[in-house]
């Protein structure tokens, strides 16, 4: 039995190490590259190659972009008064997939954990509470993960502003858009319950 050649082996294989892809999937996607090669892969290989030269964490808000400040803190249309704090850069993009937020963000890099020893140090914490006691920051909207740690981190970023004059909130929780009761957990169903309002 004989399989790719070794080169051709050892790109599926670093293929079948990023998420959401496997052995098989990271195959299919190689083949399909190579029957593609032109009109695929090789813009592929160019556009990692410049990705992979020039992707760095924005020094201001942590996203990830090509330049020392990240497209969103460099845009001047956007509010300053809104800082959005998300867990991670991938949160970030979800949030701008919405297209519902149009201030600031700040990444914190992780969340707090006892267990791993991720302490506020290692998540721009500090950094977050300099932007927010040296800008025009009216409010901070905690969009944390509604994991133990996630909240645990938003109690205590919460805590660090106090004082700062910024308003601290946090993204409701509740019942998702097309979710059915008898789906969700009770942890969701009682979160939805005391955010209820008016109708
Ligand atoms: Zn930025």
């Amino acid at each position: 039995m004989t399989g790719p050649d070794a080169e051709i082996e050892a790109l599926i294989a670093l293929m079948a190490r990023l998420p959401g892809l496997g052995p098989r999937s990271a195959r299919r996607a190689v083949l399909q590259m190579i029957k593609r090669r032109g009109a695929l892969m090789e813009p592929l290989a160019e556009a990692l190659q410049k990705v992979a030269a020039t992707a760095r964490e924005c020094v201001s808000c942590g996203n990830i972009g090509t330049g020392d400040s990240c497209a969103i803190c460099a845009d001047e249309r956007r509010a300053n008064g809104q800082i959005c704090v998300v867990e991670d850069v991938a949160d970030l993009w979800a949030m701008e997939r919405a297209g519902v937020f149009a201030g600031r963000y700040h990444v914190l890099g992780g969340v707090l954990s006892a267990l791993d020893q991720i302490g506020p140090e290692e998540l721009r914490i500090p950094q977050l509470a300099d932007r927010v006691r040296t800008g025009q920051v009216t409010e901070v909207i905690l969009a944390l993960n509604a994991t133990v740690d996630g909240q645990t981190t938003a109690h205590y970023i919460a805590e660090t502003l106090e004082g700062s004059g910024a308003t601290v909130t946090s993204l409701a929780r509740g019942v998702p858009i097309g979710g059915e009761l008898d789906y969700l957990d009770d942890g969701t169903i009682s979160a939805a319950l005391r955010a209820r309002r008016a109708f």
